[in-house]
C-alpha cells in the first residue's frame, strides 16, 4: 500500500496566496516564510557573509589576524565574505553576519556586540544566518574569570532572543568553542549552520571541542562526506527515518534500512529508493542486537574499513495523561524509545563495530526536555535519549567517535498528523519559524553530525525545532 503524502500545513499555504497574506498582516497573523531548503549546486548563502570580530576573537585559540580564522572558514566553505558592513554594497541583502566572541570578556563587550550586530540584522536576507562564536564558560577562578563565564553565557541569551526576533526564516545560532578547539575544529560546524541543510535548527548552542577533524578545512570540501560509511537507520520506513536514510545516502553513505516487519513494504521502498539494504527487525526484540551485529559483520569492509553510523530513529507514542498511564503504555515506549537504543549501542560497542570515524546519533524530542503534558512515557524516554548520548560520548572519545542526538520539535510526519487539529495548529506557530518542520530538516542535522567534519561535536542534543517555543 503506497504511503499518504506528506502532511499538510493548509494556513500556511492560505497565508503564502496573496490575499491570505493581506489578510494575515491586517489581523497581526503569523505569516511563515518559505524557508530556504538544501539544493544541489547552490552557493552556501544568498548573498554576502559579514564577519565581525570582537576584542582578540579567535586570535586567542590560533594565531592568526582578527577576523581571519573565520573568515577563511567561511570562505573555504563558499561564502563571500566582507570584515566591515560599509563593504557590502547599499541594496545588497546579507546572507550571514557570523560574530567571532570568543574574546568576549566584559559586561561592555555584551553591549559592543549587540550595538554591531543592529545594523548588520537590518540588512539581513531571508533564510539568513546569525551566527555567534563563543567560548564555553568555565567554572571557577577569580573575579576576572568569573566574568568572563558570565559574559560568555550571556551571548547565549542574545543569540536566542535575536531567533526569536529575526523573520522571513532566518535563524540564529551560537557555537562555542570549548579548551583547545580551533578554527579547523570549527569548519564543519560553521559551513552547516550557514548552509540551506540548516533550515529548522534555530536558537541553538552547539560546544565544539577539539575533534580529529584537521586543522584547516575540517574536511568540509568534499560533495559525498559519507563515502565509505555505513549508516543504520532504525524506523527507516517512513517519516524522519525515511527522510534520514535518503540524506545519508546522498552524502555518500551505504543505508541499512531497519524497520519491523509489519512495515516492510515501505521498508523495501526506502532502501531501494536509496540502492541500500532493508533489515526487518524489530528493534525490541530479544535477538535485535545479535541480528543487527551479523549482519553489519557481513556488509561492513573489516575493522579498518568502512564507519559506522548508527542513528536511533525508529519511536512510538501512547499518550495518557501520568495518572492514566498503565504499564503497558510505559513499557512499550521505553522499550522502542530508549532500551532498544541503549541494547543495541552495547552490542555494537561489544562487537568492536563502533571504531574511529564511527557516529551514533540518537532521535530525542523537545518533548523529552520541556516535558508534554500527556507524554510523561515518551518524555522519560526521549530524556533518557539526551542521557545516554552524553554518557556514550567520552567513552566514544577513547576511539574517535561521537554521540550525539536530535531532539525534533513539531515535524510534519504522520505521528504528528494524529495531533487534534487546535493542538496542531500550535505546534507549528509557537515556533519562532512560525511553522513545523521537514522530516529532511531532521535528516540533514543527523547526516551533519555523521560527517567527519563533525568530529569535534559530541554529547550535544542538537534541537530541530524551528525554536520552539517548548523548552525555550
Ligand atoms: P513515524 O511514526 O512516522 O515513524 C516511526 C517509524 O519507526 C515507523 O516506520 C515505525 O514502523 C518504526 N518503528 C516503530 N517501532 C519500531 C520497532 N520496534 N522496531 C523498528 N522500527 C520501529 O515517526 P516520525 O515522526 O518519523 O518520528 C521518527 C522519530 O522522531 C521518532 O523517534 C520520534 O519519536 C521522533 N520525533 C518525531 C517528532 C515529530 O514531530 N514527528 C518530534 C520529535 C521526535
Amino acid at each position: 500500500m503506497a504511503r499518504p503524502a506528506q502532511p499538510r500545513d493548509l494556513y500556511a499555504e492560505l497565508v503564502r496566496t496573496a490575499p491570505g497574506a493581506a489578510l494575515a498582516r491586517r489581523a497581526g497573523l503569523p505569516r511563515p516564510a518559505v524557508l530556504r531548503r538544501f539544493e544541489a549546486g547552490a552557493p552556501l548563502l544568498p548573498g554576502p557573509a559579514l564577519v565581525l570580530t570582537l576584542g582578540t576573537g579567535l586570535s586567542a585559540f590560533r594565531t592568526r589576524e582578527a577576523g581571519g580564522a573565520l573568515a577563511s572558514v567561511l570562505a573555504r566553505a563558499g561564502a563571500d565574505v566582507a570584515l566591515e558592513l560599509s563593504a557590502v554594497p547599499d541594496g545588497e541583502r546579507l546572507g550571514a553576519v557570523v560574530v567571532d566572541a570568543t574574546g568576549a570578556t566584559s559586561t561592555a563587550d555584551l553591549a559592543a556586540l549587540g550595538l554591531a550586530l543592529g545594523p548588520a540584522v537590518r540588512r539581513l536576507g531571508p533564510s539568513a544566518r546569525v551566527l555567534l562564536v563563543g567560548r564555553t564558560p568555565a567554572a571557577g577562578g577569580g573575579a576576572a574569570a568569573v566574568e568572563t563565564a558570565a559574559v560568555q553565557q550571556g551571548l547565549e541569551g542574545i543569540t536566542r532572543t535575536v531567533g526569536k526576533e529575526l523573520r522571513a526564516g532566518a535563524t540564529a545560532n551560537l557555537l562555542r568553542l570549548a579548551p583547545g578547539a580551533g578554527a579547523g575544529d570549527l569548519a564543519g560546524p560553521l559551513a552547516f549552520l550557514a548552509s540551506a541543510r540548516s533550515a529548522f535548527v534555530d536558537g541553538q548552542v552547539v560546544e565544539v571541542a577539539p575533534g580529529t577533524a584537521g586543522d584547516d578545512d575540517g574536511g568540509t570540501a568534499s560533495e559525498r562526506p559519507l563515502d565509505g560509511a555505513v549508516a543504520v537507520v532504525t524506523g527507516a520506513a517512513r517519516g524522519i527515518g525515511r527522510a534520514t536514510a535518503q540524506v545519508l545516502a546522498r552524502q555518500g553513505a551505504r543505508v541499512v534500512a531497519v524497520d519491523v516487519p509489519a512495515a516492510s513494504g515501505d521498508l523495501a521502498r526506502t532502501a531501494n529508493g536509496v540502492a541500500g539494504q532493508a533489515l526487518a527487525l524489530d528493534v525490541t526484540a530479544a535477538d535485535a542486537p545479535t541480528r543487527l551485529v551479523e549482519h553489519l559483520r557481513r556488509v561492513l569492509d573489516g575493522p579498518a574499513g568502512d564507519r559506522l553510523v548508527v542513528v536511533h530513529n525508529a519511536g512510538i507514542t501512547r499518550d495518557r495523561l501520568l495518572v492514566n498511564l498503565d504499564a503497558a503504555r510505559w513499557e512499550a515506549v521505553l522499550a522502542v524509545n530508549l532500551a532498544a537504543p541503549l541494547r543495541l549501542t552495547g552490542a555494537l560497542l561489544d562487537a568492536g563495530l563502533l571504531g574511529a570515524g564511527a557516529r551514533v546519533v540518537g532521535v530525542s524530542s523537545t518533548s523529552g526536555l520541556a516535558g508534554n503534558r500527556g507524554q510523561a512515557n515518551y518524555a522519560a524516554s526521549k530524556a533518557g535519549v539526551a542521557g545516554m548520548v552524553r554518557a556514550l560520548a567520552p567513552r566514544l572519545a577513547e576511539v574517535g567517535a561521537t554521540a550525539n542526538a536530535v531532539a525534533p520539535g513539531f515535524v510534519e510526519t504522520e505521528m504528528t498528523a494524529r495531533i487534534p487539529p487546535v493542538l496542531r495548529q500550535l505546534g507549528r506557530r509557537t515556533a519562532s519559524l512560525q511553522q513545523g518542520g521537514l522530516p529532511v530538516d531532521v535528516a540533514e542535522t543527523v547526516a551533519w553530525l555523521a560527517e567527519p567534519a563533525s568530529a569535534g561535536v559530541t554529547g550535544q542534543v542538537v534541537r530541530v525545532c524551528g525554536q520552539a517555543l517548548v523548552g525555550a
